[in-house]
């Protein structure tokens, strides 16, 4: 059986959606129009308490004290040496830890965010793969790591994050139900207000979340992690392979494309010897062939756990001209602040390694 979050992050009003909070309110007999100014607390004043709140009817006031805010706290922050990448370790309730990051590029500020504590997939490269499942996050830990990007970049004098990618530790549609309450929050204009166009779901390739993603019509960029153009190549690095294969898998995209009409992305981690040569890249464009699609390439980010090396910049550079050539679009991510593991699930991993080390 799956572990559930802890009781205390399952309950609370961080979990719910503005027509939820409404609902509770109206249920304990109050005007269910507060909501408005429950939610301008939590998410435009970014209040840590109640008590920071003013001008609350007395009977609202004590339904709120008996429902604490519970958000998680920092236990480490870093920042890259080129400062355009911070990165903030968040302990939840229970003790677990997740990790998000905030990205700067051209003025614009991104929010990386996690979705489980550890992953069940296990792609072999994956720190957070490597370190094995926990839990699932609960829609508020996941609303909790906005919450923190945006304290953080009101205290530098900024505002945002403007876009979020679902790609820090965790399968988002592994944790579907909990992950689309999230974003239903956080994209609300009364919460954070981040539009659907800006935020991207990253799946290692869940085959049934894809779908449903597709026939529910949710307006988010969806990108899914290829690494391999054939199952042997694939099932090697991305062990999920095995239970959907790729016929199944570019099949489910196709259907999303058909239905939503969206143009997905394709993430592909680049690993010295195992798939990255111009052949492997020849054989990507033609499982693509007829989708409307965008690669983005990612040279390995060495992790503990794995062996590989990251492929060299002139063999990335030959890769991206095959799949160019053969007329996809296709991005070389940069690999922000790596001097600060900003990996996913690598400062999670740090931490656990320094503090398992004698004093
Ligand atoms: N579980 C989701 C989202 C989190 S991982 C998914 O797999 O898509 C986000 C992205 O980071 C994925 O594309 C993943 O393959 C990539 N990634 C993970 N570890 C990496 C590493 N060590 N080096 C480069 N890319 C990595
Ligand atoms: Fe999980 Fe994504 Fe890491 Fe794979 S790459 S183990 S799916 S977090």
């Amino acid at each position: 059986m799956i572990p559930a979050p802890s009781a205390a992050a399952a309950d609370g009003l961080q979990n719910l959606t503005f027509r939820e909070v409404e609902a509770a309110l109206e249920a304990a007999g109050l005007r269910p129009f507060h909501a408005r100014a429950v939610w301008r607390a939590m998410y435009r004043d970014l209040a840590g308490s109640w008590d920071e709140v003013a001008d609350l009817p007395g009977a609202v006031r004590r339904w709120l004290d008996a429902r604490p805010l519970c958000f998680p706290e920092v236990a480490a922050e870093v920042a890259s040496g080129d400062g355009w990448t911070r990165k903030f370790l968040l302990r939840l309730a229970d003790g677990r830890e997740v990790e998000t990051v905030l990205m700067e590029f051209a003025g614009r500020h991104t929010a990386c965010l996690s979705t489980q504590a550890g992953c069940a997939m296990g792609c072999v490269f994956c720190a957070t793969g490597q370190g094995g499942f926990f839990r699932h996050l609960a829609p508020g830990e996941i609303v909790a790591q906005v919450r923190q990007a945006r304290r953080a970049m009101r205290a530098a004098g900024g505002t945002g994050p403007r876009n979020l990618v679902l790609m820090g530790m965790g399968e988002p549609l592994h944790n579907y139900d909990a992950v689309m309450t999230a974003l239903d929050i956080i994209t609300d204009t009364r919460a954070f207000n981040i539009g659907p166009a800006h935020v991207s779901i990253s799946t290692v390739g869940v085959v049934p979340g894809i779908v449903r993603l597709a026939e529910e019509r949710r307006p988010y960029n969806l990108a899914v992690s290829l690494h391999g153009a054939d199952d042997t190549e694939r099932s090697a690095l991305v062990p999920v392979n095995r239970r959907w294969p790729l016929p199944e898998l570019i099949g489910a995209c196709r259907h999303y494309g058909r239905l939503t009409g969206r143009r997905i992305f394709f993430e592909w981690t680049l690993v010295a010897g195992r798939n990255d040569t111009p052949e492997t890249a020849r054989r990507l464009a033609s499982l693509l062939r007829g989708l409307d699609a965008h690669i983005n390439l990612i040279p390995l980010n060495p992790t503990g756990g794995f062996g590989g090396a990251a492929t060299a910049p002139a063999a990335v550079q030959a890769f991206k001209e095959a799949l160019q050539g053969a007329g996809f679009p296709c991005t070389v991510r940069q690999r922000r602040g790596i001097d600060v593991a900003a990996g996913c699930g690598q400062l999670q991993a740090e931490n656990r390694r320094r503090e398992a080390a004698p004093a």
